[in-house]
């Protein structure tokens, strides 16, 4: 198998070029690793490579570790790429709009997810693997391929709220977030445009050890937490993977003493579940102390997902507005996004509303 250099950092790809025979001198691992940088999915683009050497490096490298299988999208505008890994597994990345013309990249991190989530599409998928950083990384360029296509403007935030647990393959995120925060990203690359640590968001179920590595080891970008409920019991039975509250908490604290971010909690409401005045003064008391800002996101409907024997349902307009206001009594930031297709949610399998459109 080809090696691929679109996960590899400019260190990496120098070391792979020295070690070439004849070996490639520095300025050809720069020249490359800008021209992926910018979105270079193949050899012929790098046009100021010499012929015979790109036909020398395609044969011994690749750019693209997954296949752009379908664009899907739904009327508001949230657009889904589809993409295959090379053993067949499917992957989602989505393009999120703000309405106001701004995207936000949803980036998935592993393939399927073993947290098992009972009100999540992707934990009733089960658990394959981890992705590669290739994997990762090139869910962003085929996002800015599309955008660029479309003659739209570039992502401007990433959220790793995609497919799976990303603390669960940090090692790979914090190699992501080293390529996109390198000196080489100038902000003028199509592929992926500079961002800022502030733009960046990772999103956990709330695994606490893991919230502690990602506090001292990095990468520095925002932290969500899929709080969902505060009441301990109901928790442990939604999201049977995650943490208990109170070393959430206690791994929360020690993460913003480190850090000095504010975290967004965010709580799926689910009808006739989590929705109560109690929920919300449960919410209210596990955000005590803490800086953070609660987002409210309405269950998305996932034919076929059950909680102990009865069908999940989303909440009406009502109950999700009562809730909100039940927190802020508490004196809780909280945000709320009706439109489906901008909250981050979208991410979160819903194919059979999606029409296919054209590549
Ligand atoms: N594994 C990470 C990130 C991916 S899930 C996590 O759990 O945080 C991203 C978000 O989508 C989480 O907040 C999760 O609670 C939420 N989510 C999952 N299924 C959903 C659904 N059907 N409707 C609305 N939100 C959902
Ligand atoms: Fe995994 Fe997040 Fe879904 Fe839970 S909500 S099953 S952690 S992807």
């Amino acid at each position: 198998m080809r090696q691929n250099l679109a996960g590899l950092s400019l260190a990496e790809i120098g070391a792979v070029f020295s070690g070439r025979n004849p070996p490639l001198p520095a300025y050809r691992a720069a020249q490359v690793h800008r021209w992926i940088l910018n979105g270079a999915g193949s050899f012929d683009q790098m046009t100021n490579l010499p012929a015979h050497l790109r036909a020398e490096l395609s044969a011994d490298y690749s750019l693209r570790d997954t296949r752009l299988e379908a664009v899907l999208e739904n009327e508001e505008e949230t657009i889904k790429l589809r993409l295959v890994t090379e053993d067949g597994n499917a992957l989602e990345a989505v393009i999120l709009n703000d309405g106001k013309g701004r995207h936000t990249a949803c980036v998935s991190s592993q393939a399927g997810c073993p947290m098992g989530c009972v009100f999540c599409k992707t934990g009733s998928l089960g658990f394959s693997r981890n992705l590669s950083v290739a994997e990762i990384i090139e869910q962003l360029y085929y996002i800015n391929d599309f955008l660029v296509k479309r003659e739209k403007p570039p992502v401007e935030n990433i959220v790793f709220m995609g497919m799976g647990e990303p603390m669960l393959n940090l090692d790979a995120l914090q190699k992501v977030c080293a390529i996109l925060f390198t000196s080489e990203n100038s902000g003028k690359n199509r592929g992926v445009p500079l961002f800022s640590k502030k733009r960046i968001t990772l999103s956990t179920c709330g695994l606490a050890a893991y919230i502690r590595r990602f506090a001292e080891e990095g990468p520095d970008v925002r932290l969500a937490v899929s709080l969902t409920s505060g009441k301990e019991d109901l928790r442990r039975r939604l999201m049977p993977g995650s943490s208990s509250l109170s070393e959430l908490k206690e791994a929360l604290v020690f993460y913003q003493e480190k850090r000095r971010r504010r975290i967004t909690l965010e709580v799926v409401l689910l009808s006739g579940l989590n929705t109560s005045r109690e929920d919300a003064a449960a919410v209210a008391e596990f955000a005590s102390g803490l800086d953070v800002i609660v987002n409210i996101i309405p269950w998305n409907p996932v034919k076929g997902l059950f909680f102990e024997g009865a069908p999940l349902a989303s909440p009406g307009k009502n109950q999700v507005v009562r809730f909100c206001d039940s927190l802020r009594t508490y004196g809780v930031k909280t945000v709320l996004r009706l439109r489906k297709g901008s909250s981050i949610s979208g991410a979160c399998g819903q194919l059979g509303e999606i029409r296919k459109v054209a590549l």
